[in-house]
């Protein structure tokens, strides 16, 4: 690996070793990872993952840290921090870079009076990891303001894809489906004009629920995903936070991390908490909810381990 590691350098002197990545994550827990690089320029993508392919390195795309667990000894491999950011508005459409803030771009189209995001006021992480996840809120998804993005695959290289390759699903999509092989460069939004101060209030409005229902703190937002997020013909909308309430979960605690005593479906670092500790939380969370209403959790969270992403499903 240490070869492997000075060749890389050597092509990529930018790149920086032994970077800590709990500070880039809401949770903050994870250890240090072997190389760290911060991709500002998205033309860098594909000569940044051949290099990394090539010398048979591990690569984890990282976007705003909110959603993704890390493990407390680290990533012996590449951490790729998208951080290009640019915004641009052109008439109803805003157009950002993968690495920017959902937050920004919030900010941008409040002030061009651009309406059909407000809901994800106080969603935190980067446009990238929203697309990824399909992130939504107060029953709007990423899906309803998408219109197209620019991706890169090894089959074909930086090229531009509509919702329809997506296949925007709760909380999914095909970026998601296909495990670090596509990654998101660049999303366009397909917005409404609209009165800029309508969308100030809207925005007051859920960032009002927001506080009053989240505790504050470290921690990844919802943990598990719903079991049945919405009404459907299968009946009412199914709640993590529900069974995990009545699951008796509410303060659970393994080492330091621990369930809010607030919310039942959050989980709190209250220190130094590990990945190791996390998951076992998780487990002893899914048991109870299993041994009580057979209902099976699964994890909205992305946990990764030594060397790559792990699943739990
Ligand atoms: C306080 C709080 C509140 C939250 N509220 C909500 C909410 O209301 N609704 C909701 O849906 N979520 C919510 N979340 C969860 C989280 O904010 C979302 O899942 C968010 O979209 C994750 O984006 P990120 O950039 O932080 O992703 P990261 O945590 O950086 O990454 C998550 C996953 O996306 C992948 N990824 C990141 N960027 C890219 C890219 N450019 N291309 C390809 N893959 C990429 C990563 O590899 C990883 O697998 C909340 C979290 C917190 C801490």
């Amino acid at each position: 690996m240490t070869d492997k590691i000075a060749q890389f350098i050597q092509k990529f002197p930018n790149v920086e070793q032994n970077k800590p990545l709990a500070p880039f994550t809401t949770l903050q827990v994870g250890g240090p990872a072997d190389l760290y690089y911060a991709l500002t320029d998205i033309n860098e993508t594909e000569d940044l993952l051949n290099t990394a392919k090539e010398l048979k390195i591990p690569y984890f795309i990282l976007g705003g840290g909110s959603n993704t667990v890390f493990h407390e000894n680290g990533f012996r491999g590449l951490i790729i921090h998208v951080k290009a950011k640019t915004i641009t508005v052109e008439e109803d459409r805003i157009i950002a870079d993968a690495g920017a803030l959902l937050s920004l771009v919030l900010q941008t189209a409040r002030k061009n009076g651009l309406i059909g995001m407000e809901k994800f006021m106080g969603l935190p992480g980067t446009v990238g990891g929203a697309v990824r996840g399909n992130a939504g809120a107060f029953g709007i998804e990423t899906k309803d303001v998408f219109e197209k993005a620019l991706i890169y695959n090894e089959e074909k290289g930086i090229h531009e894809e509509t919702a329809e390759y997506f296949n925007f699903k709760y909380r999914s999509s095909t970026v998601k489906a296909r495990k670090g092989q596509d990654i998101v460069l660049q999303v366009t939004y397909k917005l409404q004009k609209g009165d800029p101060a309508a969308v100030m209030k809207e925005n007051a409005t859920v960032i009002a629920s927001r506080l009053k229902k989240q505790p504050a703190g470290k921690n990844t937002g919802s943990f598990f995903k719903n079991p049945r997020p919405f009404d459907s013909a299968e009946g009412p909308a199914i709640h993590a936070g529900k069974l995990l309430d009545e699951a008796g979960c509410k303060g659970l605690s393994v080492g330091e991390i621990q369930v809010s005593d607030q919310h039942a479906n959050w989980i709190m670092n209250q220190g130094n908490a590990t990945q190791t500790q996390v998951i076992e939380l998780m487990k002893a969370m899914q048991s109870r909810v299993k041994e009580k209403f057979g209902i099976d959790l699964e994890p909205e969270v992305q946990f990764v381990g030594e060397t790559g992403p792990l699943t739990f499903n």
